[in-house]
């Protein structure tokens, strides 16, 4: 599904003393099938842009385009449960949503709320809590006996199991440990590589924003101020540092090496890989 944002703007408190304008002249176009990362410093907006993917806000200028469904600034909106069902927010610390006495409880929920049947609801939380590498038995246990990273799971299971179209997570991975966090960032990936996901990722993570995502939307002070593929962006480290953020270490380590080198690489290399490969290559060696 395709994501059109044109010249978004939305205030929060608005009309009141405590009005607060959060985004401003947002355009941007997400095609089916892209992983896009979300990057920025905290309070640029990221997140209230996500809000506006399943219209849990509603633009206060300009409009967005989810898929063929329309939601513009001024009008009444009505009939969103099918927009809200295609696209599936993993919001920060989804565990904290958790309530049911059960996992399986908790996962058919949502599927549930939009009109499954119970027994497919059961179906799609066998597959999903599979899909998130945890065992069925969980199935039968109480959300709140789990680990940190086992909720984390089970509160992106209830999202799966609505079968989106788009996949939006709001720095998913954020309190987890490192293994925890490449798990979950190695999930969504396969999980868009396979059924051909439109992804949205808020991330810090620059190394993340770096291997996974196609491409980049800098947001600065509500505004998207840079668009582009990682190597595009991270080729040019002052611009992004100008805007509070860094290219992921890779790169660092690349300009470093290349200071002692006293030369270039011939390519910019966005994860340790590539950037081993490039220095064996350079030493005479077969990758
Ligand atoms: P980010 O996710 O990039 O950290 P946010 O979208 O959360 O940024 O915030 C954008 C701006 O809106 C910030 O100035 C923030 O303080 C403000 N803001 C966010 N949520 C609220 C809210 N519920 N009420 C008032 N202001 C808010
Ligand atoms: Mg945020």
């Amino acid at each position: 599904m395709d994501i059109k944002f044109h010249g978004v703007e939305y205030r929060y408190a608005a009309g009141t003393p405590f009005e607060r304008l959060a985004i401003t002249d947002v355009t941007f176009h997400i095609p089916s099938g892209e992983y896009v990362a979300v990057i920025g410093h905290t309070g640029s907006g990221k997140s209230t842009v996500l809000q506006h993917l399943n219209v849990l806000l509603q633009p206060l200028r300009g409009k967005i385009e989810v898929g063929s469904r329309t939601i513009a600034a001024g009008r009444k909106e009505k009939k969103l449960k099918d927009v809200r069902r295609r696209v599936g927010i993993v919001f920060q610390f989804p565990e904290h949503q958790l309530f049911e006495e059960t996992v399986e409880k908790d996962i058919c929920f949502g599927p549930m709320n939009f009109g499954v049947s119970e027994e497919e609801a059961k179906k799609r939380a066998r597959e999903a809590i599979h899909l998130v590498g945890l065992p069925s038995s969980v199935l039968e246990r109480s959300p709140f006996d789990l680990s940190g990273g086992q909720m984390r799971r089970v509160a992106i299971a209830g999202v799966l199991a609505m079968e989106p179209d788009v996949l939006v997570l709001d720095e998913p991975t954020a309190g987890l440990d490192p293994r925890g966090r490449r798990e979950i960032m190695e999930l969504f990936h396969s999980l868009k590589k396979e059924n051909s996901l439109t992804c949205v990722l808020v991330t810090h993570s620059m190394e993340d924003a770096a291997r996974y995502a196609d491409r980049l939307i800098v947001m600065h002070k509500g505004r998207v101020a840079k668009t582009g593929t990682p190597r595009e962006l991270f080729q040019n480290r002052d611009s992004l540092t100008a805007l509070g953020l860094d290219v992921p270490e890779t790169v660092r380590l690349q300009y470093m090496f290349e200071e002692k080198l006293g030369q270039p690489l011939p390519h910019l290399c966005l994860t340790p890989e590539e950037l081993a490969q490039e220095i064996a290559r350079l030493r005479g060696e077969r990758p």
